[in-house]
């Protein structure tokens, strides 16, 4: 049975590279009907927060997403936080040291940096070179009598690891370039290096699918994972996939302190989950070739990490909006609508709540919701219909209030006043006429009624949004703009 994990470390806010590979994790376990393990890596006190965990936890249901086990859920490897798991790593440690898969180096890190340099300046490889490997009993006694602490490092065994990536195919790391690494500080606390593998066999992961910076920890992991199963530990080493990395603007790596990469802003401005993971998906995949916009039943259903492309994904905020746009024409109204709610109220909206009219609101949703690329766009899209007067923007009024347009609000003013209101059409004759009086075509006409009205320059089709706001306040607000 196919076992995988997603196992962030709560640190910072979420951002989307995470939430590609909650993504590829999740599609891959629904599509195998496997088991989705939901794993907390916060081992590392001075970064994590419980403050990252929450909002982390809060923005994986947000997105849709579900896990089988890990918080919240529970499950047989309970506890799934590793600040909880400190014990096991602790045990684990004791029997690679034990069985001589890993050792005590007291190397001091001045010594190191020293010989990283001199192995550096001769050309040789440069990571650890193994001096505490085999330390005599009495080279033992002398350091602890120095006073030193020592780490606990992992022998890498004298061997060529041969793995075939699930993306990437068939990938070698000779020894040189694999040296002996650090699995628990000298404090006692066990690293990213242990506690991430012994998890994984511990909870019995088949698949480990991770981004592409995690590349280099494979033969590390491998060989841990070849010792813990002499121990008993581990049943198999897992199958392992690294996923592209995600560029972003200037073809760089987008890196988590870059805005355009915190999932907050995805959800603040007003994207859907859907079309968020719809665009997602894209980065490294594709459903086909001609189709851009699925479901999350489509995509789990066609998963396939065989097909992930190796090349790095650009990720294109024009694109996802774009997806996002689509996902939000695909929505019921009434689901729309109430989607829309929180950016129709405080903090968001510039009206009273008093001045909120339901009936107006359904009125213009079906004609908003075919123009918003995200939800945030509602609020400025709707205000003139809630707002006592629209508001004014000085360059939406330079832009649109030209020499003649006095004039033209004059006419059109007076069309509209006789205008029959049941319809918009009727509403764009009066304009269309008050332009051909004036030699104007329909979109110079309606320029300045829009500003007049609206307040901006765009907007929703402006002979229905007249309609909804009705004939009294419009020509009421034509007068103010002519006065
Ligand atoms: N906690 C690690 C990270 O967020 C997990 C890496 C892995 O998937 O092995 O980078």
């Amino acid at each position: 049975a196919v076992r995988v994990r997603f196992c962030p470390s709560p640190t910072g806010n979420p951002h989307v590279g995470l939430v590609r590979t909650a993504l590829f994790n999740w599609a891959f376990a629904k599509h195998h009907q496997g088991t989705l393990v939901f794993r907390i890596e916060d081992t590392d006190a001075a970064r994590d927060s419980e403050e990252s965990y929450t909002q982390l936890l809060d923005s994986m249901r947000w997105l849709g997403f579900d896990w089988d086990e890990g918080p919240e859920v529970g499950g047989p490897h309970a506890p799934y936080r590793q600040s909880q798991r400190m014990d096991l790593y602790k045990e684990v440690a004791g029997k690679l040291l034990d069985a001589g898969h890993a050792y005590r180096c007291y190397c001091s890190q001045e010594e190191l940096d020293t010989r990283r340099e001199a192995a550096r300046a001769a050309g040789r490889p440069s990571g650890y070179d193994g001096h505490c490997r085999d330390l005599t009993a009495e080279q033992v006694e002398e350091y602890v009598a120095q006073g030193r602490t020592p780490i606990v490092r992992f022998r890498m065994p004298d061997e060529t690891i041969t793995f075939t990536d699930l993306v990437r195919g068939e990938l070698t790391f000779t020894p040189e370039n694999v040296p002996d690494y650090g699995i628990v500080r000298a404090n006692g606390a066990p690293l990213y290096t242990l506690v991430n593998p012994v998890d994984d066999a511990l909870m019995e992961i088949t698949h480990v699918l991770r981004g592409e910076d995690l590349l280099s920890s494979t033969p590390r992991q491998i060989a841990l994972y070849k010792a813990l199963i002499e121990l008993g530990i581990a049943k198999q080493i897992p199958q392992f996939g690294h996923l592209p990395y995600v560029m972003g603007e200037g073809n760089k790596k987008l890196s988590k302190r870059d805005p355009q990469s915190s999932l907050n802003l995805y959800r603040e401005r007003g994207f859907l989950p859907e079309g968020l993971l719809n665009y997602l998906s894209l980065l490294g995949w594709s459903l086909s070739a001609d189709q851009d916009i699925f479901t999350m039943d489509e995509m789990t259903a066609a998963f396939d990490i065989a097909d992930v492309n190796p090349n790095p994904a650009r990720f294109d905020l024009k694109k996802c909006e774009a997806i996002n746009a689509d996902h939000i024409r695909l929505l019921d109204v009434k689901d729309f609508t109430e989607r829309c709610a929180p950016w129709l109220k405080a903090p968001f909206a510039p009206w009273a709540p008093e001045d909120f009219d339901e009936a107006k609101w359904h009125a213009i949703a079906p004609h908003a919701q075919t123009r918003l690329k995200v939800l945030s766009e509602i609020t400025d899209n709707v205000d003139f219909l809630f707002l006592p007067e629209p508001v004014f923007d000085e360059p939406s009024w330079t832009k649109a209030m030209k020499e003649g347009s006095d004039a033209l609000l004059r006419t059109a003013r007076e069309k509209l006043q006789a205008a029959d209101w049941t319809s918009p059409e009727s509403l764009k004759e009066a304009v269309l006429a008050a332009g051909e009086t004036h030699g104007l075509k329909l979109g110079k006409a309606q320029a300045p009624v829009r500003v007049a009205v609206t307040g901006r320059t765009v907007g929703l089709p402006l002979f229905e949004s007249l309609e909804v706001l009705g004939k009294e306040k419009t020509l009421a607000r034509v007068d103010a703009a002519l006065a």
